[in-house]
């Protein structure tokens, strides 16, 4: 669909080879065409802004070497960048407290969080044969109970009964509650989104933590979400205090722009990816598959 960014930095920059050092003025010219990139691929204006000054340090006169075209050269730098921009491998889901390890999903409606606590229990229960209980905690929406009850019903693992009129906070304690009594190791809260972030929502959030004390606070987020994912992760970050981020939807056709906006603006680490509505389409994140991504 696009030219790659290494097609479009050789007709740049590879007729330089043998010239010594890449200029203010190549890099420069290489930069346009990096911001265009990651546009495209739907970074976030202000990442896409520091992200091509930290590769301009990198690339202003670096040597061109003799055997690698200048274009494949900045490619490189920029992709290492991206990496190391994008985070650690196999940062994974922490469960080192004592039980029941509470874990909080946050996010805006449609962004697949309750999909995604159905994964997470769903591998937590088949691969790390732990005792897992899901709540649902969106009281304006019964179909979102029901939603999170039928998974349950599917992977087989428990959900906390719901007891109509009760406040989100009350079910939260309730569901640590009833996980201290039934022995969970886990207990997953799968909270009410909205459909934009509003000043209820994060007082409901950070009520919600008070109440729970989650060991994690995961917010997910779709990453076909462009130019609002810094907005959304600057927000949630700051007035509920995430722990990592779940990136939905990466099986469809974006190039993943958002995870790197998100991954910037809260420094968090990018937990899993969701790559499809089944209960076993939830893998580790792979910042190296993510750069090749959006570098197309
Ligand atoms: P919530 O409102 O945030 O709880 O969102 P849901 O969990 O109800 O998900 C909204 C829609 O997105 C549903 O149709 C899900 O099946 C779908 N969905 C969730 N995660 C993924 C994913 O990783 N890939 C795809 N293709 N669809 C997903």
């Amino acid at each position: 669909m696009f030219e790659s960014l290494q097609d479009r930095l050789g007709s740049i920059l590879n007729g330089l080879t043998g010239r010594g050092a890449l200029s203010e003025a190549d890099v420069s010219a290489a930069l346009r065409e990096v911001r265009r990139a990651l546009l495209e691929a739907d970074v976030a204006l202000d990442v896409v802004r520091s992200f091509t000054e930290k590769v301009r340090e990198k690339a202003v006169g670096a040597e061109i070497l003799k055997s690698i075209k200048p274009g494949q050269m900045v490619v490189k730098i920029v992709h290492d960048e991206l990496v190391d921009m994008l985070g650690s491998e196999g940062v994974t889901i922490d469960l080192n407290a004592p039980a029941p390890v509470v874990i909080m999903m946050v996010g805006l409606q449609g962004s697949g969080k309750t999909t995604t606590t159905g994964k997470i229990a769903n591998r937590m229960k088949t691969r790390d044969k732990k005792k897992v209980l899901m709540a649902s905690l969106d009281t304006r929406r019964p179909a979102a109970q029901e939603q999170l009850r039928q998974l349950g019903v599917q992977t087989g693992v428990d959900t906390l009964p719901i007891i109509a009129g009760q406040s989100p906070t009350d079910i939260a304690a309730r569901a640590v509650q009833a996980a201290k009594l039934g022995g969970h190791d886990i207990v997953i809260l799968d909270t009410a989104g909205r459909t934009h972030i509003d000043e209820p929502l994060m007082i409901e959030m950070a009520e919600i933590k008070r109440k729970s004390n989650p060991h994690e606070i995961l917010l997910v987020a779709d990453a076909l979400t462009g130019q609002d994912a810094v907005n959304l992760a600057r927000n949630f970050d700051e007035r509920v205090g995430i722990t990592g981020l779940v990136l939905t939807r990466m099986d469809g056709d974006g190039r993943g722009g958002a995870a790197l906006s998100m991954r910037a603006v809260t420094g968090k680490p990018i937990k899993l990816i969701g790559v499809g509505e089944k209960m076993g389409e939830l893998e580790e994140f792979h910042p190296r598959r993510v750069a090749d991504r959006i570098l197309g």
